[in-house]
């Protein structure tokens, strides 16, 4: 088809390097671009998937029999609003090179959430979130395009369903829009947010509590990327570990009656010394973490299925270590399977799967 590439190989658009070939391939470098690309995909009956930084994405060993769709939307301002400056993105910009050049600006609101690959676009998508700070918390307004009838949409951060790694673009409203640009409130002359313990510590050991405000805000960026490293959170070729999508499991959130069910089969599972579930406040309930329940089900750092296996460095991380994407769903299902049996806890993935033809 004009202007679409043909069978291109989607493991190397991702950060775990899995999936087949995509049908059609094609980027929207302008929104001329995306709107041609979308209508041209419709008026051939193809299915269209959306594709950011692919660091969330695990396409399916068959490939994509439709269109993958790639933004590429560029461009970056910044609006003084009183103590507060509007940065606006176009969905195409790389992630962490954003923050870096917020916190250049002296900006505060984004410095924990240094390090996190994908692009601007996706953030919204599951209000991308790590060491205390989620984007739901400086994110004004974003700017998308409604797939279906190709009219730009304007949504206040009010409107998008923001909770734990979830929004409405990734629950009732999943694939009806393309994000186009987003618009977060970051605050001038404002120290970092260190509520998160091992971040804190890390900061304090930079001197990051007598630095100026500036100065502290890139020294925490520093200090979040060293964390981040070490559990091989920082996309790397190099690194081994971090061909992955972050973590493969949410933290699930458990209401009353899930939580005494755990706790009995704590105490049968371990009868000399039943150990208390870690449990922070989340959505209404008690929000779990899903490494802590792996763990004690029996699965290790390092397991391997195959080319699949958890991490050396990071018990949510799923590696794919020159596997498939059938490997990675079998070990993704035997951890599922083996939580549930031993807590009642179904544990639910956190990235897109995205089903082959
Ligand atoms: C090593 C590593 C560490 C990570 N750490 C974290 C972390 O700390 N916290 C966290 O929250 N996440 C983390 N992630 C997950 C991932 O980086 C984020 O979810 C990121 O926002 C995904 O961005 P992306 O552009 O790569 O998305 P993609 O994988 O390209 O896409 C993900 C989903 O978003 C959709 N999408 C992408 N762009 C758009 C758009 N413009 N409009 C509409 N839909 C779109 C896609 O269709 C797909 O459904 C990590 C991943 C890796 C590999």
């Amino acid at each position: 088809m004009a202007g679409f590439s043909e069978m291109v190989p989607l493991a190397p658009q991702t950060t775990i390097g899995l999936g087949g070939p995509a049908r059609f391939f094609a980027e929207a470098g302008s929104d001329l671009e995306l709107r041609d690309a979308l209508q041209a995909a419709r008026s051939q009956d193809l299915t269209v998937q959306i594709l950011g930084g692919g660091s969330n994405t695990v396409f399916a060993d068959a490939g994509y029999p439709g269109l993958v769709l790639h933004i590429a939307l560029r461009g970056i301002t910044f609006v003084s609003d009183g103590d507060a400056v509007l940065a606006t993105a176009a969905a195409g910009e790389d992630w962490d090179a954003f923050v870096a050049l917020c916190l250049q600006q002296g900006l505060q609101g984004l410095e924990c959430l240094s390090g996190i690959p994908g692009s601007v676009g996706a953030t919204p998508i599951q209000n991308v979130g790590a060491y205390g700070q989620e984007i739901s918390q400086t994110l004004v307004s974003l700017r998308a395009l409604d797939r279906e009838r190709l009219e730009e949409v304007l949504f206040a951060s009010a409107d998008c369903g923001f909770a734990y790694r979830d929004s409405r673009f990734k629950g009732e409203d999943a694939g009806r829009y393309v994000i186009t640009e987003v618009t977060y409130r970051l605050q001038k002359n404002a120290r970092p947010t260190l509520h998160y313990p091992e971040l804190a510590r890390e900061a304090q050991a930079r001197g990051v509590a007598d630095a100026p405000p500036k100065k502290a805000l890139q020294e925490t960026r520093q200090a979040v990327i060293a964390l981040r490293r070490g559990k091989s959170m920082v996309y790397d070729p190099l690194d081994a570990n971090s061909h992955s999508v972050g973590s493969f499991f949410l933290n699930p959130v458990l209401d009353d009656a899930a939580y005494r069910m755990l706790r009995e089969r704590l105490r049968v599972r371990f009868p000399d010394n039943p150990p208390e579930p870690p449990s922070f406040p989340a959505d209404g309930g008690r929000k779990i973490p899903a490494a802590w329940l792996i763990e004690r089900a029996g699965f290790v750092r390092g397991l391997r299925r195959g080319g699949a296996g958890i991490s050396l460095n990071h018990t949510l991380a799923l590696v794919n270590y020159g596997g498939t994407t059938s490997e990675l769903l079998e070990l993704a299902e035997e951890i599922e399977s083996g939580v549930e049996r031993a807590f009642g806890v179904r544990l639910r993935p956190e990235p897109v799967i995205v089903p082959g033809g």
